[in-house]
């Protein structure tokens, strides 16, 4: 069941209904689920839509003479076109169909790249990247001779403009950022980003992992040449993401993987290839996760992404009020609810966060606990690892009450 949009907040107890993990019992606790940074739980609507791929029409997708092929083409193609208007990209063919941002990073790293780059050219990320906007340049610069430089984040866990303004030069090829940081949760100002580099003539590619799943997202109005997301951190099966990237900019790259589906010609002296998406989707896709994440985008949308996103931002602030109460712990990202998205990372004194998130396990409440692929930014914070909770349409402020009373009960099992 699909929530309507009949009220001006979010039903949450409705919407945990649609989520059938979300029923389960973890040790006699009502699951919590806090951890939808790193992935998202599913609706039973995606679930079956991915069912139904295989149960009704399963066949391969772009080649088939009959009935079913034909039905799993229409509804595979159907999900490049609802993505295409959930990003307001102004044609599905500027839709790639990848496993998720990193492989969509790694395209852009190894197709565009690749091509492009050359000895002297700079590749521009900021301290606040995920790894997997860090790895693939550091690869392709080894390659191809360019360099990496870093902009920095200030003390508030925002980027630092003036330092983007001075490292823009006319040596910066390309300016790679995500749009929200998944320890910070700050929400970096993108457009204004976008533009600075087209000034100097660089490409810009965004890392939308933390963003397109919570923020209603607007490629065309953001101005970036590549945008790309995890389908399985909004609603969608694991092994579905997207690049989105601008048509003439796509038209022009060399293919990514080699193989069946992106070719027009081939003999052994020569090979022409096909037009875009799928000269960059070589091989038999993730036909069924496509289909699945279709359904995320329909559910997300009958919800109302702007409403979701005040719903998420009530409950950053509210969980930012109450874990102040907790005076031994330390927030990392001070950005206000309005600027940040809903994640909030911490360490509760000298407690391993790991210590920490095995302490909320056994209340049924999930957190995260490590680096969170982002160990530059773990050395800017000056800290090995911390603890983190994300929130999405399915947590209320029940959630925050439970976990802040067992974060404040594991400070007294700890002893601090
Ligand atoms: N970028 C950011 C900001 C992320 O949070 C993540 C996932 N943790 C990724 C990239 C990588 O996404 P995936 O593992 O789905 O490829």
């Amino acid at each position: 069941m699909i929530v309507p949009m009949e009220t001006e907040s979010l039903p949450v107890d409705r919407i945990r209904q649609d989520f059938p993990i979300l029923q389960r019992r973890i040790r006699g606790h009502r699951l919590i689920y806090l951890d939808s940074a790193a992935t998202s739980q599913k609706p039973e609507s995606v679930i079956n839509a991915e069912l139904d791929a295989y149960r009704k029409f399963n066949a391969n997708v772009h080649r088939g003479a009959y009935l079913i092929a034909e039905e799993a083409t229409a509804a595979y193609e159907g999900a490049r076109k609802k993505i295409a208007r959930f990003l307001n990209a102004p044609d599905p063919s500027s839709i790639i169909f990848t496993r998720g941002t990193t492989e969509a990073i790694n395209l852009v790293a190894y197709s565009w790249g690749w091509s492009h780059l050359k000895p002297g050219d700079q590749i521009l990320i900021t301290e606040m990247e995920h790894h997997s906007n860090i790895v693939p340049w550091q690869l392709i610069a080894e390659r191809t001779g360019a360099s990496l430089a870093v902009v920095p984040i200030l003390d508030d866990g925002t980027l630092d403009l003036e330092a983007l303004d001075r490292l823009l030069t006319e040596r910066v090829k390309l300016v790679a950022v995500t749009h929200v940081s998944n320890v910070l949760g700050t929400i970096n100002p993108i457009k204004e980003i976008c533009e600075k580099a087209r000034q100097v003539g660089a490409t810009t590619l965004v890392d939308g992992a933390q963003a397109a799943p919570h923020l209603s997202v607007d490629v065309t109005a953001l101005g970036c040449d590549f945008y790309a997301l995890s389908g399985h951190k909004m609603l969608g099966p694991t092994g579905s993401g997207v690049l989105y990237g601008r048509k003439e900019i796509l038209e022009a790259m060399p293919p990514f993987l080699g193989g069946g589906e992106m070719i027009r010609t081939v003999t052994f002296e020569k090979t022409t290839f096909n037009d875009v998406p799928y000269k960059f989707e070589a091989g038999t896709p993730a036909i069924a996760q496509a289909i699945g994440l279709g359904a995320a985008v329909d559910y997300l949308e009958a919800v109302g992404r702007e409403r979701i996103r005040a719903h998420e931002k009530a409950l950053t602030a509210y969980a930012l009020t109450r874990l102040q109460e907790i005076p031994e712990l330390t927030i990392y990202g001070k950005a206000p609810p309005d600027g940040r998205g809903g994640v909030i990372a911490f360490n509760a004194g000298d407690i391993h966060p790991h210590d920490l998130a095995t302490f909320l396990d056994a209340y049924g409440i999930c957190i995260r606990a490590g680096h969170h692929c982002a160990q530059p930014l773990m050395r800017r914070l000056n800290v090995a690892a911390t603890a983190r909770i994300s929130f999405y349409l399915y947590n209320d402020e029940d959630d925050i009450d439970t976990c802040t009373t067992a974060l404040k009960k594991a400070l007294e099992f700890f002893g601090r």
